[in-house]
């Protein structure tokens, strides 16, 4: 087996020869400075990375990522990625993007015990044992693997709004949304799973995790829908061009050219 990766560099020659070759300016812009709009919590699968599912360039999306997207308020690394993002890039959007079918989060509800992961997870662990008997109705084990991958979202987007980081950038009148998506594998496609945060407020009249929980995460959206048919092998029905970014809370919505900002 090779001890060194020269394919890899010889793979960077080219990519760093193929930018200058398309855009002679890019890695002077890129040294001068960084001002991304968008702030990336996701988790450290390999499949699921921000600026090629996000469709953005080096520079644009600022990114931290762990084992199921998960938001410790002790971790200082991602606190530390939060506090750079907000107060110092002034990110206008934090997204906390999870994505069905994550190992991470199978883990949690896996029965074994002990390892280091279990530790990291054990937020989500005792949410899935709190809600068991909820979780476990759901007959089909994919479809109850990716409703623990929804509800997780669901569960980080408040614990970074809940982040005196993001409560000062709001009490300050910095313009900070707070987003939940999740993505799916099986075709590329992010989907919109709310809530959306822009103040204190609109966080504080969040219903508990707790109750979303207990509550189907419904009205649902027709891309959403269309996942979870996949994952459980159901007729998928056809999905609607036009529907991207159905709100939560509210009716579904023909998509804009900016509801994805
Ligand atoms: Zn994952």
């Amino acid at each position: 087996m090779a001890r060194t990766l020269d394919h890899l560099f010889d793979q960077n020659v080219v990519w760093a020869h193929r930018k200058t070759r398309d855009d002679p300016g890019f890695f002077r812009r890129m040294a001068e400075q960084q001002a991304p709009r968008y702030l990336w919590l996701g988790c450290s699968d390999s499949r699921v990375t921000a600026n090629d599912v996000l469709g953005l360039e080096p520079g644009e999306v600022f990114v931290h990522r762990n084992i199921a997207n998960m938001v410790h308020t002790s971790d200082m690394n991602i606190l530390s990625v939060l506090e750079f993002a907000i107060d110092h890039l002034k990110v206008e959007h934090v997204v906390v993007c999870g994505h069905y079918g994550c190992g991470g989060v199978q883990q949690a509800l896996a029965s074994a015990r002990g390892s280091m992961l279990d530790h990291w997870l054990q937020p989500l662990t005792m949410m899935y044992h709190k809600h068991r008997s909820l979780i476990d109705a759901i007959p089909n084990e994919v479809e109850r693997l990716n409703r623990l991958c929804e509800v997780n979202i669901e569960m980080q987007v408040r614990r970074v709004a809940a982040t005196p980081i993001v409560e000062n950038a709001w009490a300050r009148g910095q313009s900070l949304h707070v987003h939940g998506w999740i993505y799916a594998i099986h075709d590329g496609l992010l989907r919109d799973l709310g809530p959306h945060l822009s103040s204190i407020s609109e966080r504080d009249a969040l219903p508990s995790i707790d109750q979303r929980v207990a509550s189907p995460v419904e009205p649902i959206s027709a891309m959403r829908r269309q996942a979870i048919d996949v994952f459980s092998n159901k007729a998928i029905p056809e999905l609607p061009a036009t529907l991207c970014c159905t709100p939560l809370d509210g009716p579904a919505r023909p998509h804009t050219a900016t509801d994805c900002d």
